[in-house]
């Protein structure tokens, strides 16, 4: 009743959005690690490294020289300077400072772009499996979700022909991450270039392609869609130094986008929370300048437990899974599990399981259903090599009791 009345003060806005899962399932896991019982963390996908030392030093400096001040809104020129030699550097972009708006997080340049593009009623493809905070974001719009759904039959890839049937007059972005969080998956030159066709050949529709974990692959050298001829007009590339450089707690991701775009995200931001922590930001400077050497060893550590994983997955009965070709998430198929019992609980869906794989294995994961996936959970492998062996050792014994 209580509760109720309370929910009535607030807005339909905040009232119609989702907790964030992610976060949700973490808050759980420490709930329960501060009540003593020792919970593998899975849940969070953060790296477990610490941020790289010439990084720190950075920050340091930072505020022995009383780098202390507000910054301008899109961040402090040797920051946009240092973003745009990465985009050249890294990935062949022809960028200017006023291209570019950090912010704090990955996930604000998200929210900016989607608040700056989006009119109420405007559709949004997304290629799903997701992460969590794409449709939330959307619907904070105004927008409408459209998904596009992969399967781990192809990979989580949606074809060119799924994405051709869904737009629509009303179709403004198209979103997607590669790598991929939740899946691993990550798009090809010729997959990227084929949605960068059907893109241009449509007046009105601009691509958000979040490349946060760039650094983070296993595989072919990462492409970015905004590379396609007439792409860069069409593209906000978004990216930041959580994943590649530890550095989730520093706050600190950015976009390149077209000028209009730029200008549009600055201007919301200045309203917003203006520029990111002037710390944060000179040693973001350091990061992108510096020696990539940390990033490259945190993506071999996290290639090995990739590895080791994948043996430990499938080796448990009912799992199915595909091997991630970058990011350090997997997400099985866990269906098989459901209607299954150990005489306590009956499993119906993804959060029962995943519920019941926290009480009795103490592993946390997510609920696929976060990510726009009903059949499937998630598992961070952003954990040590030994912690992964454990948790994997508890979840097979905890499920291999589902009769
Ligand atoms: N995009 C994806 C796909 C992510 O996994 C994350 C991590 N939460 C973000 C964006 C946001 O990262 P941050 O705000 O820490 O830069
Ligand atoms: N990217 C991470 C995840 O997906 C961090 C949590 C979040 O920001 O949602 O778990």
């Amino acid at each position: 009743m209580e509760i109720t009345t309370e929910i009535k003060k607030l807005s339909d806005r905040i009232n119609a959005l989702e907790e964030s899962a992610t976060i949700g399932m973490a808050k759980k896991a420490r709930e329960l690690a501060s009540q003593g019982i020792d919970v593998v963390n899975l849940s969070f996908g953060e790296p477990d490294f610490q941020t790289p030392q010439h990084i720190k030093d950075a920050a340091i400096k930072a505020i022995q020289d009383g780098f202390t001040f507000y910054t301008p809104v899109s961040g402090i020129p040797d920051l946009r300077t240092a973003i745009v030699n990465k985009l050249k550097r890294d990935n062949q972009l022809d960028y200017k400072p006023e291209n570019i708006v950090v912010s704090t997080g990955a996930k604000q340049s998200i929210a900016n772009a989607l608040l700056c593009l989006v009119n109420e009623g405007d559709e949004v493809i997304i290629y799903a499996p997701y992460w969590v905070s794409y449709s939330e974001l959307v619907k904070l719009a105004g927008g409408k979700a459209v998904l596009l759904e992969g399967s781990l039959e192809n990979d989580f890839k949606a074809n060119i022909q799924q994405l051709k049937d869904a737009i629509t007059e009303r179709t403004k972005v198209i979103m997607f991450s590669s790598p991929c969080n939740p899946t691993g998956t990550v798009f090809s030159k010729n997959e990227l270039k084929e949605i960068a066709e059907v893109v241009v050949a449509h007046e009105n529709i601009y691509v958000l392609a979040d490349e946060i974990y760039e650094f983070i692959n296993f595989g072919e050298p990462h492409v970015s869609i905004a590379s396609f001829e007439g792409m860069k007009e069409r593209t906000a590339v978004i990216n930041g130094m959580s994943k590649g450089f530890a550095m989730t707690g520093w706050r600190l991701g950015y976009m390149a986008a077209p000028v209009w775009l730029a200008n549009a995200c600055d201007k919301l931001q200045g309203q917003v929370t203006s520029g990111t922590s002037s710390i944060s930001q000179k040693a973001g400077v350091a990061a992108l300048n510096g020696d990539l050497q940390p990033t490259y060893d945190m993506t071999k550590a996290f290639l090995r437990r990739r590895d080791l994983v994948y043996k430990m997955l499938l080796d448990i009965p009912g799992i199915k899974t595909n091997l991630p070709k970058g990011a350090f998430y997997f997400f099985p198929d866990v269906s098989s599990y459901f209607g299954k019992t150990d005489g306590k609980v009956v499993i119906k869906d993804a959060m029962d399981l995943s519920m019941y794989i926290l009480n009795e294995a103490h592993v946390s994961t997510v609920t696929g259903e976060a990510f726009g996936a009903s059949d499937y959970i998630r598992l961070s492998f952003a954990a040590s090599d030994e912690a992964l062996t454990k948790a994997l050792t508890s979840i097979k014994t905890a499920l291999l009791k589902l009769k």
